[in-house]
C-alpha cells in the first residue's frame, strides 16, 4: 500500500508522537500535520468554552440561531474550497462531498435556525388532578458539549451535532477523528470568520486519548459517533462521571426485497447504498434478503449497474473514490477473503484496485449464508451480500438476528406491506423503497436500537437532548397549607380517603 492514515501504526509523523500527518487517501499525499492535545490543553479548551458559553447561554434563542446562521453562509460561500478538502483528505467524491456533507449541514442549520425558538420554548403540562397548581418544562443549554467524531463524514457529521449543540446554547469542543483533522480545523477556520464568539466552539486535534481526555475533562455532556467498542468505553466514561452520553454507533443495514419489488429501483437503490462513500457509512447496505423469485435478476441487474461505476482518484469524475482508512481497507478485504472461503461467490470485484491508494472494487457477494461474517460483522466497506430467501417472514427474522439496529430497508411495491414489514424490523429507521437518506432530513430522528445507539440526535427532541430539561411547579393559589401537610390526623386521613375512593372508584371485576 502506497497511502498510510495517520491512525496506521506504520505512518511516521514529522514530529513524534505528538502530532499527526494527514494524508490523501487516494495518492499518498501529504496533506498536513496536526498537534496531538495533551490532556492539561483539553482541559484548558473546555475551561475557555465554558466561560464563553456562560454569555452565550444569555443571548435570546432567536439571536442565537440568528448568529449561527452567519456559519452556515460561511461554509455555503466557500463550499468550493471545503468540498475540495473533503475529497482530497478524505478520499471521498465531490459529489458526495456536496450532497453528503455541505448539504446536509447547511440545510439542518437552516431547519433549526428557523425552528429553534419555537421548539425551545417552555412546554406547559396540564395536571390533571391538581387544577390549581401549573407546571411546564423549559430548557437550559447543558454548559459545554464534547463532540467525539469519526472519519466518514468529518463534516455533516461533527457540524450538524455543532449547530445544534450551539443554538441550544452551549458551548462545543470537538475532538475530530486523527484520520481527518484538517477538515475540522477547516471548520474551526469557517467559524472563526464569521463573527461568532471565538472560544464557543473548539476543536482540539489528536488521537483516542484526546477522545478520553475530553470526556474526562470536565464537559457536560458527551455526544459521541463512532465504533460499538469505543461507543461502550465512551458511555462507561460517562457513566463514571454522570454526565449524558449521546452515542450514535455501528449499522449492519439489512435490506429486504419482496417478491412484488420494482427491480430496477430497487437495484439502484441498493447500488448506491452499498457502494456511495466506498460502503463507509453507518446506515449502508451491509446485507440483502431476496426474495427467491426475483433474486436471479436482482443480481444480474445489480452486477451490471456496478460493472458501470467508474472507481479512482476522486478529484476527477469518478462514481467511488478512495477508502479513507487502510486499516479499514484491509478489514474489507478480509471479510470479503472469510466470505469467499466459507462459499460465498464473488458476482463482481473482491479485492484491492492499483498499486497506490487506498481502493477497493464495489463487490457483489451471492451465495451468502447467515452465520458468514459478511453477514453478521459490520463491513463498512463497497460490499454487497447478498443472501437468497423463501419468505419475507423469513426475511425478517434473518434482519432481525443481528446485535445491531440502525437502519433497515425494505423494497415492496406495496406500500402498505411494506410499512407493515418495515414495522416488524428491529431498526430505529426503516425507509420503504429508499435507502440512507434520512440522516439528510434533520426533522426525522436520527436513532438506533439494539447496540447501535444510545439515544438519539437530529429532531425536535434531539434539539431538546442538547438542553437540560427542568420542570417549575407554581401554586396558583396559595392558601395557608395543603391537606397532605403535618400535622396528620384522623379527620384529614378520612378526607384523602374518602377522596382517594371517589377519584378512582373501586369496581367489582370478573376475574
Ligand atoms: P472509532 O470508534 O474508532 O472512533 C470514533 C472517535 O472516537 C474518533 O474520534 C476516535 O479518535 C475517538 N476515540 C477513540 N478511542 C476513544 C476513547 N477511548 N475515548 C474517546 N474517544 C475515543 O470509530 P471510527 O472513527 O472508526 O468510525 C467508524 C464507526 O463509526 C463505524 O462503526 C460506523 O458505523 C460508526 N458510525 C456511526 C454513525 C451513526 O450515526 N450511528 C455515523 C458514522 C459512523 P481517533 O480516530 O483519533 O482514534
Amino acid at each position: 500500500m502506497g497511502a498510510l492514515s495517520p491512525k496506521s501504526s506504520e505512518a511516521v509523523p514529522l514530529h513524534g508522537d505528538a502530532s499527526i500527518v494527514s494524508r490523501n487517501p487516494a495518492t499518498g499525499q501529504i496533506l498536513g500535520e496536526v498537534p496531538v492535545a495533551s490532556s492539561d490543553e483539553v482541559r484548558a479548551a473546555v475551561a475557555r468554552a465554558r466561560v464563553a458559553q456562560r454569555d452565550w447561554a444569555a443571548v435570546p434563542v432567536a439571536e442565537r440561531a440568528r448568529r449561527v446562521l452567519a456559519f452556515r453562509d460561511e461554509i455555503t460561500t466557500r463550499a468550493e474550497e471545503v468540498i475540495d478538502l473533503l475529497v482530497r483528505e478524505g478520499g471521498k467524491t465531490r459529489s458526495e462531498a456536496l450532497g453528503m456533507e455541505l448539504v446536509v449541514v447547511v440545510d439542518l442549520a437552516t431547519y433549526f435556525a428557523k425552528r429553534a425558538e419555537k421548539i425551545l420554548a417552555p412546554q406547559p403540562i396540564s395536571l390533571h388532578l391538581l387544577k390549581n397548581k401549573k407546571s411546564y418544562v423549559h430548557f437550559v443549554p447543558r454548559g459545554v458539549v464534547g463532540v467525539i467524531a469519526p472519519w466518514n463524514f468529518p463534516l455533516s457529521i461533527p457540524l450538524g451535532e455543532t449547530i445544534m449543540a450551539l443554538i441550544a446554547g452551549n458551548g462545543v469542543v470537538l475532538k475530530p477523528s486523527e484520520i481527518t483533522p484538517l477538515i475540522a480545523l477547516k471548520a474551526k477556520e469557517l467559524y472563526d470568520a464569521c463573527g461568532l464568539p471565538r472560544d464557543l466552539f473548539q476543536v482540539v486535534t489528536g488521537r483516542g486519548a484526546t477522545g478520553a481526555a475530553l470526556i474526562e475533562s470536565g464537559v457536560d455532556q458527551i455526544v459521541f459517533t463512532g465504533s460499538v467498542a469505543t461507543g461502550k468505553k465512551v458511555a462507561a466514561a460517562c457513566g463514571e462521571r454522570l454526565i449524558p452520553c449521546i452515542a450514535e454507533l455501528g449499522g449492519k443495514a439489512p435490506a429486504i426485497v419482496c417478491a412484488d419489488a420494482d427491480l430496477e429501483r430497487t437495484a439502484n437503490a441498493l447500488v448506491w447504498g452499498a457502494f456511495a462513500n466506498s460502503g463507509q457509512v453507518c446506515a449502508s447496505v451491509e446485507r440483502v434478503y431476496a426474495h427467491e423469485s426475483v433474486h436471479d435478476e436482482l443480481v444480474r441487474k445489480i452486477v451490471e449497474k456496478t460493472s458501470q461505476l467508474r472507481q479512482g482518484d476522486p478529484s476527477g469524475e469518478v462514481d467511488v473514490g478512495a477508502m479513507t482508512w487502510d486499516r479499514q481497507l484491509e478489514t474489507v478485504e478480509e471479510r470479503v477473503k472469510n466470505a469467499v472461503a466459507a462459499g460465498a461467490r464473488v458476482a463482481i470485484g473482491g479485492k484491492r484496485r492499483g498499486e497506490t491508494g487506498m481502493f477497493f472494487d464495489p463487490t457483489v457477494l451471492t451465495e451468502c449464508r447467515q452465520d458468514m461474517d459478511v453477514m453478521r460483522k459490520e463491513i463498512f466497506g463497497p460490499v454487497m451480500p447478498i443472501m437468497k430467501v423463501r419468505s419475507e417472514d423469513d426475511a425478517i427474522q434473518l434482519a432481525n438476528d443481528s446485535h445491531l439496529g440502525l437502519c433497515g430497508y425494505v423494497f415492496t411495491k406495496d406500500r402498505e406491506k411494506g410499512r407493515r414489514i418495515a414495522e416488524r424490523v428491529e431498526c430505529g429507521t426503516v425507509m420503504v423503497n429508499d435507502v440512507l437518506f434520512t440522516y439528510g432530513a434533520p426533522e426525522t430522528p436520527w436513532v438506533g436500537v439494539k447496540q447501535s445507539a444510545l439515544g438519539f440526535t437530529h429532531s425536535e427532541d434531539g434539539l431538546r437532548e442538547l438542553c437540560q430539561r427542568r420542570h417549575v411547579n407554581v401554586d396558583r393559589i396559595a392558601g395557608k397549607k395543603e391537606i397532605w401537610w403535618y400535622p396528620y390526623s384522623q379527620k384529614t386521613f378520612g378526607r384523602l380517603l374518602a377522596g382517594l375512593r371517589l377519584l378512582f372508584r373501586p369496581k367489582r371485576r370478573r376475574a
